[in-house]
């Protein structure tokens, strides 16, 4: 695009003659980026340079991941392990790229892993698979409710088969109802191949509710998304009956590692896993998360490797569970809702994809479903690192002392300063 043309566009927006949305349809996405980042420069009166610095083919993100885009924002990114994963997908060493700002979580999920690896590796399973929609109908009265309770299993060929043409890898596994007065609200559950599958379940169920409403006179889809689903939210349906992967991992710690890396017991870290994860968390009010920072590691690989960042509500609800046998330490997490995909999404971001090529996971998996299979034995792996060595520093009361050498630390320049 040639610079007065540029120059005029930039002007319009500065205005107000132009909205900022109207620019994508002005320019191509890699004129589009560079003029809106300029109009907010100009608005703000701040060198946007930094969000600027990206080398983006920004033509991949129109259509895809974000509107009004005016760059790229950058964190650190660090790897933790190597991790021993012991899955059923593979059992391997991997290194698990994590991206975040909070100092020492990287460290102490390392030393985790290192005790993990001294003890054969973690042991993880997926238990349960299938994402979620659940559309809220309305009726009339709770006898149609009753009716249609009755109509519904009946027709469930044709509610599959409705969904179901709509995606080549999304199967339709089961609907289960829930009432609430003349309100049905159908929990649709889905295997959605490696995808985390949050459209794909989408398309489907519209569909699905589409052939519904033409069959069953008096049923009206109010929202196809009730909040059954539950989707970003906090909720005991998720909890209790998954969604995304439910997933458990473990290991047992022999009581030589826990004195060699940590300093401590199992008693002692059973003693904490007891009174924080379950008393504690008991005591607070918390209904589905009895857990030490789950949300830590799951956070930092979701920002990593490209995953839905709100989801990281429902994908860090879970457990730490552990049992002192005789000086040793069992310890799990099962994480109840892990939503996570290897294709789709934030995933094809070139960052994004690379952090996912670290655990070689990048892409559809063969056969399909294997790759998003794998980054949930690999996640909840790395979150099992977390927990032991979380639980470990506050047996041994040293959590403070490291967030003070690892998350506090002077800039060089601050140093000198202080040191002359
Ligand atoms: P998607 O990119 O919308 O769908 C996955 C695509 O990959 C489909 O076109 C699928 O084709 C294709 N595919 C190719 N190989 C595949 C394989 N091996 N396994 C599975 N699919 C394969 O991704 P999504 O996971 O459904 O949705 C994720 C996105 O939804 C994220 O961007 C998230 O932020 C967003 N989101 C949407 C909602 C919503 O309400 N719509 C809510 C929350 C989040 P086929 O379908 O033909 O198989």
């Amino acid at each position: 695009m040639d610079s007065s043309k540029r120059k005029e566009i930039v002007d319009k927006l500065v205005n107000g003659d132009m909205s900022l949305r109207d620019v994508e349809s002005a320019a191509e996405p890699n004129d589009a980026v560079p003029i809106l980042r300029e109009a907010i420069e100009k608005l703000s009166k701040t060198s946007l340079k930094s969000i600027g610095s990206a080398d983006m083919d920004y033509s991949t993100i129109k259509g895809k991941n974000a509107e009004n885009v005016i760059g790229m924002v950058s964190m650190p990114l660090g790897v933790a392990g190597p991790l021993h994963v012991r899955g059923s997908m593979a059992d391997n060493r991997v290194y698990v790229p994590m991206a975040t700002t909070e100092g020492a979580l990287i460290a102490s999920v390392s030393r985790g892993a290192k005790a993990i690896n001294m003890c054969g590796g973690a042991t993880a399973r997926v238990i349960k698979d299938g994402m979620t929609r659940g559309p809220v109908f309305k009726f009339l009265s709770v006898l149609e409710v009753e009716k249609f309770l009755s109509w519904l299993p009946k027709n469930m060929d044709a509610i599959k088969a409705a969904a179901n043409a709509t995606t080549r890898h999304g199967r339709l596994e089961g609907v289960e109802p829930y009432v609430m007065g003349n309100n049905v609200f159908l929990r649709f559950r889905y295997s959605t191949g490696d995808a985390m599958g949050m459209n794909m379940a989408t398309v489907a169920t519209e569909a699905a509710c589409t052939a519904i409403e033409g069959s069953f006179k008096g049923a009206t889809l109010v929202a196809v998304s009730g909040n059954m689903c539950s989707d970003k939210k906090q909720s005991l349906v998720n909890a209790i009956e998954g969604r995304g992967k439910t997933v458990v991992a473990e290991a047992v710690i022999t009581s030589d590692t826990l004195q060699r890396v940590f300093g401590t017991s199992a008693s002692a870290i059973q003693e904490v896993n007891l009174r924080k994860n379950w008393a504690g968390s008991a005591r607070a009010g918390s209904t589905t998360q009895f857990n030490a920072h789950f949300a830590n590691t799951v956070a930092a690989i979701f920002a990593a490797a490209g995953q839905d960042l709100a989801q990281v509500v429902e994908s860090s609800s879970g457990y730490t569970w552990t049992e002192d046998r005789a000086g040793d330490l069992y310890i799990s997490v099962t994480l109840t809702s892990l939503e996570i995909g290897t294709v789709g999404g934030g995933t094809g971001l070139p960052t994004q994809k690379e952090c996912l090529s670290i655990m070689g996971l990048a892409g559809a998996g063969d056969p399909p479903g294997s790759n998003s299979l794998r980054l949930a034995e690999i996640i909840s792996s790395t979150v099992l690192a977390g927990e032991l060595n979380l639980l470990a520093a506050l047996s041994t009361r040293e959590l403070g002392k490291a967030h003070q050498k690892l998350g506090r630390a002077k800039p060089a320049s601050a140093e000198q300063n202080s040191k002359s």
